[in-house]
């Protein structure tokens, strides 16, 4: 089931692929704060070009597409995994590319990617069921998730496509619990419905995805450590003023990074560096139907004429190492 995965994914664009990953036998160790298992088979799925330069309009009169980029060629395109091959695929890509991953999903999938790949998968589950969420995981389920289960983030977090505030009170059971556990949360702010929310998601919210929602939670629990994901993209004031203000909180780039016109997804990413928080933001990708998407997201931080080498390896893994408190030799 294509649960918990943002839909800002799955999406057909375009623009040229510009010079992919690594050339030296081992790269340098990469962290991706934000993946996930998925099981599915992906019928249908056409191949993606990266960064799409627009949204096109729809009208309400006729049948209108669920995503609203528009379709434009690309050389070359990237390609879904084929039938079944999806988590091999991946952690293919993962052990060619030297990266360890944050997997987010239900606590048996994960497991499923944690036993194929231990040394490079970090177990990530939530409190959220069903893609929007129309159930809750109990809480002492939850618990024992994080305390025997060997699950180290709590994400991703979807409130938004339930349009809700992470700030809501019938949800704060679960940040109590995070916080108690020392669990970092990693929760979905900004981007969404590939430009076709109305449509395919009619409870999502931009509204909500607000990173200064995240401030009452925030006050509720001092030592809660947050990973506002896709950055709060495209809401950059707001992002900025709750890093200014709450030193616990971290951003990743997933999603955004690939999906949006790549001028843009410069200037976010320049934006938040050039603000004072190069410390702060992480890799990410998101979903990855398209295998390859992993090596072509990591080349938009290493292609940066804006970033230093210092800046794209603390982007690249320093920075999340540190979030997530790994030790030093892990994933290196
Ligand atoms: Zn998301």
């Amino acid at each position: 089931m294509l649960s918990r995965f943002c839909l800002v994914a799955l999406i057909t664009a375009t623009s040229a692929l510009s010079q992919a990953q690594n050339t030296s036998p081992k790269p340098e160790p990469v962290l991706d704060v934000h993946v996930h298992a998925m099981d599915a088979d992906f019928p249908g799925i056409a191949p993606m070009c990266p960064n799409t330069s627009k949204f096109i309009a729809s009208d309400p009169k006729g049948k209108e597409e669920p995503f609203g980029w528009v379709k434009e060629p690309c050389t070359p395109a990237l390609y879904p995994a084929a039938k079944g091959e999806y988590m091999k695929d991946v952690l293919a890509e993962m052990e060619r590319l030297n990266v360890t991953a944050v997997v987010f999903g239900d606590p048996k999938s994960v497991q499923k990617w944690k036993d194929a790949a231990p040394a490079r998968v970090i177990p990530g589950t939530a409190f959220e069921v069903g893609f929007p969420a129309n159930q809750r995981v109990p809480l002492d389920e939850l618990r024992k998730d994080f305390t025997t289960g060997g699950f180290k983030v709590m994400g991703e977090i979807g409130l938004q496509y339930e349009g809700l505030s992470p700030s809501d009170p019938s949800v704060d059971q679960y940040f109590a619990l995070a916080e108690e556990l020392d669990i970092p949360v990693a929760i979905h702010m900004g981007t969404g419905g590939s430009g076709r929310a109305n449509i395919t998601t009619p409870k999502f919210r931009g509204s909500m995805g607000n990173p200064l929602l995240l401030e009452d939670l925030l006050a509720r629990h001092p030592k809660l450590r947050v990973q506002v994901m896709h950055a709060g993209y495209p809401m950059i004031e707001e992002m900025l003023t709750l890093l200014q203000a709450n030193s616990h909180v971290y951003v990743d780039v997933a999603g955004l990074i690939w999906s949006y016109p790549i001028k843009e997804v410069n200037r976010y990413i320049e934006r938040l560096v050039e603000g004072g928080f190069e410390d702060r933001v992480m890799f990410g990708t998101d979903q990855l139907i398209w295998p390859k998407l992993m090596a072509y997201s990591i080349s938009v931080i290493q292609n940066a004429d804006y970033l230093t080498t210092e800046e794209k390896r603390d982007i690249l893994y320093n920075n999340a190492a540190r979030f997530l408190r790994l030790d030093n030799k892990q994933a290196k």
